[in-house]
């Protein structure tokens, strides 16, 4: 689908395939400059929230003594359960929300 859109700079009517990309066939300013806006400020958001839940994983090391890595195993499964568990709430909630 493809439509047309006035040019917020320069006022003519140009072509529209409604992407934020868009830009004006006469003057080559962005068509929808705050729908350009609001996709930066989620992309923005989405790295926001994948830096504050990303977690160290445990490394295992194969010189550790069998004990170490045994804990470091059981440690790494707690931190995969947890971060599991994280996401599907997120998922929930973005479904509950949605
Ligand atoms: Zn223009």
């Amino acid at each position: 689908m493809s439509a047309s859109r006035k040019c917020p700079n320069c006022g003519q009517w140009s072509h529209w395939n409604q992407n934020p990309t868009d830009r004006c066939e006469h003057c080559q300013s962005v068509l929808d400059p705050v729908a350009v806006a609001r996709q930066q400020e989620r992309e923005e958001r989405r790295q926001e929230e994948e830096e504050r839940f990303s977690i160290k994983f445990i490394e295992l090391n194969p010189d550790d003594p069998w004990y170490t890595q045994f804990f470091k195993r059981i440690g790494l499964g707690f931190q995969i359960a947890f971060v599991s568990i994280v996401s599907f709430l997120l998922w929930l909630i973005a479904l509950l929300a949605g």
